[in-house]
């Protein structure tokens, strides 16, 4: 029945100049996610509009399904579009449109019409008056109700006629792309696949970075982590996931430094090697899945003293979050299975008994002098061990 999807968008942040960057760059990722999706399509803007035709048959579905993964749109609706004759081609149109869809069915509408082409013989109102009769004539069983309508059926009247009364939600947000780009820390945990997603949403791109710690980390464990940058990639858009062999810091912090204090140090590092490697790709900021007291690495001492070595922006979008709500995020993203398989991360083989909770940054800097022989040029090595991954 449809052969087109009238795409709504968010208007905060889109007036003026930014309104075309903000437009072009949601048709680009919209152009993007339909290119796998079966079918034909053609994507145009029009006066405040973005319409996805498709052209012949298209899986309709699966097209739904895509546009639900663009950051930006706040609604699709699907679009029955005709020819603009005069009105008693639309209302036959507009009789088949409310059979096919609400037909039998107990409901209240009205009839919103807005005339951009003025050279249809009638008035927006007169129409909304002589189509609400007709379709009390017809379908008995329906009521008018003009305040709080089930159905309002739009009648769009511009070179051709789109009809619409169905909003499927989009995910809102802001386009990819109209926002910079930032690199994740992702672990194969929950949390930080959620905080990319969220960042993302946002309208950054983002790029990803993983600490291996072979032989302690498993190549599944690896395997676990390109698994979810594809996941959330389904949203962002491709991710470039940096795999940085870390073993050699982490033995070397945990033969030299206090036991308690592993955790804190070696979340140094990883912020200061992921900072390096986002100040080398163009990345303006960090993106971590943190939440305050979810582990003692967490407390509020404890990011303190991890944020203490870096200096670009650390985005943390889970900071105040619980584990419930994260969890649901990741459900819905399709992350959440993926990230409970059991195979162990980095910071699990060597994590203390008893962590510090209350590190103070002087004292764990002081710590970190411990290191001072080789610590360069191991984060060098670390550096060089880059193993880039294209996740699509
Ligand atoms: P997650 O579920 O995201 O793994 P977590 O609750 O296990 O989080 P931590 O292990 O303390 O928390 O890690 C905190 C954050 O540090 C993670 O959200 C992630 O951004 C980053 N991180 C932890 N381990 C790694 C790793 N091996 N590689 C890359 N980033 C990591
Ligand atoms: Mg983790």
């Amino acid at each position: 029945m449809f052969q087109a999807f009238l795409i709504k968008y968010g208007e905060i942040g889109v007036k003026g100049k930014n309104r075309y960057v903000f437009e072009d760059a949601l048709a680009d990722r919209i152009r993007q996610v339909l290119k796998d999706v079966e079918g034909f399509f053609r994507i145009s803007k029009e006066k405040g509009r973005i319409y996805v035709e498709a052209e012949g048959e298209f899986d309709y579905e699966e097209a739904v399904a895509a546009l639900q993964r663009v950051f930006g749109i706040v609604g699709i609706c699907p679009v029955v579009i005709v020819e603009r004759e005069g009105f008693e081609e639309l209302s036959s149109h507009v009789m088949s449109y409310v059979r096919e869809m609400y037909g039998g069915q107990k409901k209240t509408f009205k009839v919103h019409t807005r005339r951009a082409h003025k050279g249809f013989p009638m008035e927006s109102m007169e129409i909304n008056a002589e189509l609400g009769g007709r379709i009390l004539d017809e379908f008995p069983e329906m009521t008018v109700d003009v305040h709080k309508p089930d159905v309002t059926i739009h009648i769009e009247i511009r070179g051709r006629i789109y009809i619409y009364s169905e909003v499927i939600p989009g995910p809102g947000g802001m386009p990819l792309g109209t926002n910079g780009r930032s690199m994740l820390l992702l672990s194969g945990g929950i949390d930080s696949p959620v905080a990319g997603y969220m960042v993302a949403k946002r309208g950054v791109y983002i790029d990803a970075v993983y600490f291996h710690a072979p032989p302690y980390t498993s190549e599944r464990a690896k395997q676990k982590v390109v698994d979810l940058a594809k996941k959330v990639a389904a949203y962002s858009g491709p991710i470039r996931l940096h795999v940085i062999n870390f073993t050699d810091i982490q033995m070397y912090i945990y033969d030299q430094c206090p036991h308690d204090e592993l955790t804190i140090i070696m979340r140094r590092y990883m912020m200061r090697i992921a900072q390096q490697i986002a100040e080398d790709t163009g990345c303006l900021a960090l993106i971590t899945g943190e939440s305050i007291g979810q582990v003692a690495s967490q407390t509020v001492p404890s990011l303190a003293a991890t944020n203490d070595v870096c200096t670009l922006p650390v985005f943390r979008p889970l900071i105040a979050f619980d584990k419930e709500d994260i969890v649901t995020i990741a459900k819905k993203i399709d992350t959440y299975e993926i990230s409970i398989l059991p195979y162990e991360d980095c910071c699990t083989t060597f994590v203390a008994k008893h962590p510090v909770t209350k590190p103070r940054v002087d004292v764990i800097r002081r710590s970190e002098k411990a290191l001072a022989d080789k610590i360069d040029e191991m984060v060098e090595a670390a550096l060089a061990s880059d193993e880039i991954i294209e996740v699509e």
